[in-house]
């Protein structure tokens, strides 16, 4: 029996289903990665596109990549949420935001790309103080 990943946008509207196991999955440092998502990367799972259905209203951005394809990002219309992500170098997939998953726990880190864009506060120093929730700090004045 083949597993479904199922996950959704912040709001809510943007849900899908993914049936089957990611081709791969991928942490990508790349310039529009990082400004796409604000932070110092992207997580995303591979599927074929005709094993993940979606719903709910989606916004696109596209751009062209350093080798020419083109590359569309989906996100969630509503709150902006990165949902998908499609590049005509590897048609036919789709790569999903492992954030948007709803369980993820199975999945793991197979590669990293664009390892030279990596900011260097993309990187935990092992004396970085670590909550487990919201600390009761505020800014001083
Ligand atoms: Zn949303
Ligand atoms: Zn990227």
């Amino acid at each position: 029996m083949s597993k479904n990943y199922t996950g959704k946008c912040a709001c809510g509207d943007v849900r899908y289903v993914a049936h089957g196991q990611p081709k791969v999955v991928a942490q990508c440092h790349c310039e529009e990665c990082r400004r796409l998502s604000g932070t110092g990367h992207t997580v995303g799972a591979m599927f074929p596109s005709k094993s993940v259905s979606v719903t709910g209203k989606l916004s696109q951005f596209k751009y062209m990549s350093g080798e020419g394809s083109e590359v569309t990002k989906s996100f969630c219309a509503t709150c902006g949420s990165p949902i998908h992500g499609t590049n005509t170098r590897t048609p036919d997939h789709m790569t999903l935001s492992l954030g948007t998953m709803d369980d993820a726990s199975d999945l793991g880190i197979e590669v990293v790309i664009f390892a030279c864009d990596k900011p260097h506060w993309d990187q935990l120093d092992e004396h970085v103080i670590s909550f487990p929730t919201q600390p009761d700090w505020k800014p001083e004045d």
